[in-house]
């Protein structure tokens, strides 16, 4: 029976639900399973031709157990992957080279991967909830790109009410407008007279008043839940099955920020996907492709780039592989955490960096490759490619040996996301998809707020629903 662990050691024997609903574990770990369901040669083979829907309740019902019962979770998973996505295929590939192939996850309602794993986690949190007979406020702050993916994963939950904080006229006019132009009765959004941090304050400011939290049941839509991972696997198991798998193994490229795309990847690999390589793709912020160089994890500033969603200082999600790569030595693990926190940074041995590298691979990209590629990539193919998706292709290029392995890279949004980098390199605005297209048309609700705890909290508490 699945149960699960904290990656610093003070939890264990956890359930689906307890990991669902509480996010970090209590000693600040990260809950991974304590051992990994197998899938045999034949199992994968079995998997080849299955719907997308299908093969995500193979790979879910592994990691939830008994928690969920499991027409329920059929009818759930049915709900999300057939109704939110504009393709029949959820994760569709599409070849861009010889044996290159770009596996596209824009295809849910806010154009980037994130919604593969929030529109499920927003559906498992209800049910959760209505199985108890409980409700919940999740308050979060945005500087664009979360807080669409969190609102669309909410707004038909019954259970929930969503409140995001963005830094008024500081986001994109398409990532505002996806916010704030959904009517749900549920959702809120807050238009704040501050920066980005001036929200994130804020957030923070509101789960510290204990009474507050407890009042309204305070909850957060995370970037570390396990319930995203988990989604987050599934598309590598098809992808891979359509390529081929098992009798042929394929490498994955893979834009990364918080490591939890990634992360999703080697989870797969070790359930039994025959993954060959996994790379790394970093921009400029590189602290990931440095500590593979190098051994070393260290901050530096965040700078901005073509890429803003790998705009990352840390990737919080690598406390999960690191638990694995010391071999669940948990106690030293929260001594390497612990020291990152202090001084933050911290090394890993050569005999770890071995493994490590043996691992995957990682490659930065600059501003400039990025445009290059995404400029060569559409004379060559016609392929409009996101910034995001330009980074993990070069990396997968610059990484490749064997061309009879096929080349899997990530598209993790729609070009229409970043229309400025597109129409500088290839010439074009590209489009909305039609579901999106009436977007500048639509009315946007919001309510502009004083950058003020007291006036923010008042708003919270008199617009949920009792
Ligand atoms: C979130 C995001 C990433 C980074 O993914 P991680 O799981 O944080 O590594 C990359 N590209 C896009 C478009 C994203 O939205």
């Amino acid at each position: 029976m699945i149960s699960y662990m904290s990656t610093r050691g003070g939890e264990s024997g956890k359930t689906f639900t307890d990991v669902l609903l509480n996010g970090l574990a209590f000693d600040g770990g990260l809950f991974i399973p304590e051992h990994w369901p197998k899938f045999s040669e034949d199992d994968i083979s079995h998997l080849s031709g299955v719907p997308y829907t299908d093969i995500a309740y193979k790979v879910t019902e592994q990691f939830i157990g008994n928690a969920i019962d499991k027409a329920d979770l059929k009818k759930i998973l049915n709900e999300v992957y057939q109704k939110e996505f504009a393709h029949a295929c959820v994760a569709p590939l599409v070849q861009v080279g010889p044996n290159a192939w770009v596996l596209e996850l824009f295809h849910g309602p806010t154009l980037a991967f994130k919604d593969y794993a929030l529109q499920l986690l927003g559906r498992l949190f209800d049910h959760v909830l209505e199985q108890r007979g409980e409700r919940v406020t999740i308050v979060g702050a945005t500087s664009g790109d979360t807080g669409s993916a969190a609102i669309e994963a909410c707004r038909h939950c019954k259970n929930i009410d969503i409140f995001i904080l963005h830094p008024e006229g500081r986001t994109s006019e398409v990532q505002r407008r996806q916010m704030t132009t959904i009517d749900a009765p549920n959702v809120h959004n807050i238009a704040l007279k501050g920066t980005f941090d001036d929200c994130q304050n804020l957030v923070k400011a509101m789960f510290n008043d204990k009474k507050f939290r407890g009042d309204m049941n305070l909850s957060a839509v995370n970037s570390i839940n396990w319930a995203r991972i988990m989604a987050q696997i599934v598309y590598y198991f098809t992808a891979a099955i359509s390529l081929g798998s098992p009798s042929r193994p394929v490498s994955f490229a893979v834009p990364t920020g918080n490591f939890g795309n990634i992360y999703a990847a080697y989870a797969a690999r070790q359930m039994g996907l025959p993954i060959k390589r996994l790379i790394i793709g970093s921009n400029r912020n590189d602290i990931l492709t440095r500590f593979f160089e190098t051994g070393a994890m260290k901050c530096e500033e965040v700078a901005p780039s073509l890429s803003p969603s790998m705009d990352i200082q840390i990737s919080s999600n690598f406390e999960r592989y690191l638990c694995d790569l010391v071999g669940r030595d948990t106690a030293s693990l929260a001594k390497l955490m612990n020291s990152f926190k202090e001084k933050g940074t911290f090394s890993i041995g050569p005999e770890h960096m071995r493994k490590a590298r043996s691992e995957f691979d990682a490659r930065r990209c600059t501003d400039e490759q990025t445009q290059a590629l995404m400029t060569a990539c559409y004379k060559e193919t016609g392929y409009i490619l996101d910034p995001h998706t330009a980074v993990g292709l070069f990396a997968g290029m610059q990484v490749r040996e064997d061309p009879s392995v096929p080349l899997v890279s990530l598209a993790c949004a729609h070009p229409a996301k970043f229309p400025d980098a597109v129409e500088k390199a290839v010439g074009i605005r590209p489009e909305l998809p039609p579901h999106l297209s009436d977007l500048y048309d639509r009315t946007e609700l919001f309510t502009v707020l004083d950058n003020d705890l007291t006036r923010v909290q008042d708003f919270v508490r008199s617009n949920v629903i009792s």
